[in-house]
């Protein structure tokens, strides 16, 4: 039965060459497994890493934090975007009314060009905690429909209220026809936490941070004692063999 996992890049996917050695003879081997990746990055961005790692070409790529879907080609190197998907999340997005809003908001400043999408503003907002509320309010009263997320208390995005890594991951998990427990997703830090949430099969790296594994809302998830790389592997492992087990009358 064909199976879907979905990896973080930064600090999951990567972040120990050891790992994702590992990670890429392990992939070799499971050919029913078809491998994704979804992260914050912008899809140029995420190329460039996994290459400069040496990373498998996953069969798709979700990009700039779910707002984006790129599906590998027939020849394995070039993706395509999905525009159907694109179509779907762009309900309900005013991203120039949005952009004029910002500027009400005081110290924070645009990120580079790049990560500027046609369904993502990115912004920096250093060490102010009351930003995304700020925001939040201020968009609100204009009418303006939105979401807003702040992470690791420097990095702030808005994005249309349907696009997210986890909406991301349910759409293509419908368009393949795959249940939801033959789906497994993988992060380490706060801005995986909707997408270990949306999914039962989630996994959560040794290496963590923003104390993902004292959350209650993702007491479901496997806290890999492995890191990085060799967290996921663990995990679908984990995964793998609970459902192989026969219940218990
Ligand atoms: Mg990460």
């Amino acid at each position: 039965m064909p199976q879907l996992l979905v990896c973080d890049i930064d600090n999951t996917l990567t972040g120990s060459d050891i790992c994702i050695r590992a990670f890429t003879r392990w992939h070799k081997r499971e050919a029913a497994l078809d491998f994704a990746v979804a992260t914050g990055r912008s899809l140029h961005s995420a190329l460039s890493i996994l290459e400069q790692q040496n990373a498998p070409n996953p069969k798709v790529i979700i990009s700039s934090v779910g707002t984006e879907i790129y599906f590998l080609q027939d020849n394995g190197v070039t993706y395509r975007r999905d525009d159907d998907w694109s179509r779907l999340i762009a309900r309900g997005w005013n991203r120039q009314a949005i952009a004029d809003a910002m500027e009400d908001i005081a110290a924070i400043v645009p990120q580079a060009p790049l990560e500027q999408r046609k369904y993502k503003l990115s912004y920096f907002a250093e060490g102010d905690t009351t930003v995304a509320a700020r925001i939040r309010s201020n968009l609100r009263a204009r009418g303006l429909a939105a979401s807003v997320i702040h992470s690791h208390g420097r990095y702030l995005d808005i994005l249309p209220v349907r696009a997210s890594k986890g909406a991301a991951i349910t759409y293509i998990r419908k368009l393949r026809a795959l249940s939801e427990d033959a789906v497994f997703v993988a992060g380490d830090s706060g801005n995986d936490i909707e997408m270990l949430r949306t999914f039962p099969q989630s996994i959560i790296v040794a290496n963590y941070s923003d104390a993902l594994a004292s959350r209650s809302d993702l007491a479901h998830s496997y806290v890999a004692r492995r890191s990085h790389a060799l967290g996921v592997i663990e995990g679908v492992a984990h995964f793998r063999q609970r459902a192989s087990r026969p219940t218990l009358q």
